[in-house]
């Protein structure tokens, strides 16, 4: 079954399903995504700090599928931040990916070092001078995106936020979609935390399908972009085959009672 696109603010658009590969190590990268884009998969998520880039350029070349048919994001480091450092920074990722990537985001807002106003200028100048397509934001909170929107000029494409049934971001989601942002979930299986939870199962099995594939698609039906990640290829193939079944009206109420304001990761305004 076909991956959708998702609109963007800019008048591009991305597959609603990739493949993330964070915690892959170098080594096991380009094993990784030759598998992904072996099984369809057609839109890879890195970041600098995952320190795989270069792996995942390998992997692109050494596949064989043109490069307009990819789309690749990477991400802008905390230690970065600053407007000339960014530029810089996106010269070292184009160097290491051996290509632009479709989608260059500001990882962290990292209030602490109070950049990220500079750092989305330089972001804005990029896609001005036609050297990266679209330009995003990650783990930013309301007043961060408020900000960029009052002091600068361009609307971020996505915001890439911790999103799964046990943290469902409603605020940030209804932000998203009165400013036209896209919300793309990380950790959107929570890390497999949430997997032996019984009610998912219940709707596991009515479905004929597993856990992780009524999360990813429940993620899908709210129209986030999602990009699970695994090395194992059974489960590779398991999260993309989630578009040939639908959750009802029912289920959706039934997952979105599992909301409990639990992260996996760092929250935004701690990490520096
Ligand atoms: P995830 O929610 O995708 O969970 C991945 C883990 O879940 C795997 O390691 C595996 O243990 C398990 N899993 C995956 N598929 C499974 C299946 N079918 N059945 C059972 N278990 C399964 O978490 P993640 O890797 O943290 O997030 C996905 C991607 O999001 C990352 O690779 C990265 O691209 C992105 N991300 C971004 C940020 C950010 O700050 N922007 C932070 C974390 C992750």
């Amino acid at each position: 079954t076909e991956i959708p696109d998702i609109p963007l603010n800019d008048g591009t658009s991305i597959p609603q399903l990739g493949f993330g590969v964070f915690q892959i190590p170098p080594a096991e990268t380009a094993k990784a995504v030759a598998e992904a884009l072996r099984l369809g998969y057609r839109h890879i998520d890195t970041a600098a700090a995952y320190g795989n880039e270069r792996e995942v350029g390998e992997a692109i070349a050494a596949a064989g599928i043109p490069r307009e048919q990819l789309y690749v994001t990477t991400k802008l480091w905390n230690a970065d931040q600053g407007h000339d450092r960014a530029l810089a920074a996106f010269d070292a990722s184009v160097e290491q990916l051996g290509f632009a990537p479709d989608l260059y985001l500001i990882h962290w807002p990292t209030p602490a070092r109070d950049r990220y106003v500079e750092s989305w200028r330089a972001l804005e100048r990029l896609q001005t001078e036609g050297r990266v397509r679209s330009i995003g934001v990650s783990n930013f909170q309301p007043a961060h995106l408020r900000r960029l929107l009052a002091e600068t000029g361009v609307v971020p494409a996505v915001n890439q936020i911790e999103l799964h049934p046990y943290l469902q971001q409603r605020e940030l989601r209804a932000f998203h979609a009165e400013h036209g942002i896209v919300t793309e979930a990380w950790s959107p299986l929570a890390q497999g935390e949430l997997l032996d939870d019984p009610a998912l199962g219940r709707i596991a099995q009515a479905h004929g399908k597993t856990a992780a594939q009524v999360v990813l698609r429940w993620h899908v039906q709210l129209g986030n972009v999602v990009f699970p990640k695994s090395v194992t290829p059974a489960r590779i193939a398991e999260n993309a085959q989630i578009f040939d079944f639908e959750l009802s009206d029912a289920e959706l109420a039934a997952i979105e009672a599992l909301d409990r304001d639990h992260r996996t990761g760092f929250h935004p305004d701690e990490m520096e």
